[in-house]
């Protein structure tokens, strides 16, 4: 049975019908593409479009025995593309140790630990064009202040340019999702390395966001941060959705400043 796939929940398949949009997605890459993942290539609508692209070096990574075996059989070549492995395991420096850029209808299921590993890849993937549900898509994409702005927003935006590129309806896809689509692209800025620790930018932004509620202050005394320097008060006065990618640096290097003192 390689004619059909039943789509599956629990690997979140939804599958796209509508072929526009399929090509929409695929045109929003950057012409000059050149190291390609597709992740999640399901029955291949987005493929097709990708193979007219002539990319050099292009992989798709899929969990699904099933559809695995539906591309080999709809399309030609195929077993030179395909690596049949679940992404958030996949070691992604095996098949390009250099620069590539990601694509997909992503499966929803498990859209931020995409994300969260395409942040971990961030000195490698320099563009991300692709679907996720329309919530998750506009919180990547939302500047603070707005209250669907988080951790993932923060950390992406520390190091992509972000656009929010069109919406799309339950309706053309099988089955249909409950919820509605959002196409977004991440293009990689020229930050090389922010202006504190990394690692630890990282830590103060998921303490800040996970006591929401709190001032961020507040927040990092978690984290043993005490003496904070007079003029920068009013930065802990506020809670984390307020504070921009700047501010978090800066946080940071406060923080990691209180921290040694102790
Ligand atoms: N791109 C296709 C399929 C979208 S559905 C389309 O637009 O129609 C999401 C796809 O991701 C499915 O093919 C599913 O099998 C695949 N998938 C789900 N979890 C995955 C994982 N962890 N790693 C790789 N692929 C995964």
């Amino acid at each position: 049975m390689t004619d059909y796939v039943k789509p599956k929940k629990h690997l979140g398949q939804h599958f796209l019908r509508d072929k526009s949009i399929a090509k929409s997605i695929v045109d929003a890459l950057n012409p000059s593409t050149q190291n390609l993942i597709e992740i999640g290539a399901g029955t291949g609508i987005l493929t097709q479009f990708i193979i007219e692209k002539d990319i050099s070096n292009f992989k798709i990574i899929e969990i699904d025995t099933e559809s695995v075996n539906y591309l080999l059989k709809h399309f030609e070549n195929m077993n030179q593309h395909i690596i049949e492995a679940d992404f958030l395991r996949f070691d992604l420096e095996t098949i390009f140790p250099d620069h590539f850029s990601i694509v997909g209808n992503f499966p929803y299921n498990i859209s931020n630990q995409i994300l969260f590993k395409a942040f971990d890849y961030r000195n490698q993937i320099t563009e991300i064009v692709g679907m996720f549900q329309k919530e998750v898509a506009e919180r990547i994409a939302s500047k603070p202040g707005n209250k669907k702005y988080g951790i993932l927003s923060v950390l992406l935006q520390a190091f992509y340019d972000i656009d929010y590129l069109f919406t799309v309806n339950e309706d053309v896809f099988d089955p249909p999702p409950k919820v509605k689509s959002g196409v977004i692209k991440l293009v990689r800025n020229k930050v090389i390395q922010l202006d504190c620790n990394e690692s630890l930018f990282k830590t103060v932004v998921k303490t800040a966001f996970n006591q929401r509620r709190k001032t961020v202050g507040n927040a990092l005394k978690s984290m043993g941060a005490k003496d904070w320097p007079e003029e920068h008060k009013h930065l802990l006065n506020k809670r984390a959705e307020q504070l921009a990618v700047e501010d978090f640096v800066l946080l940071t290097n406060l923080a990691a400043e209180t921290i040694q003192q102790d």
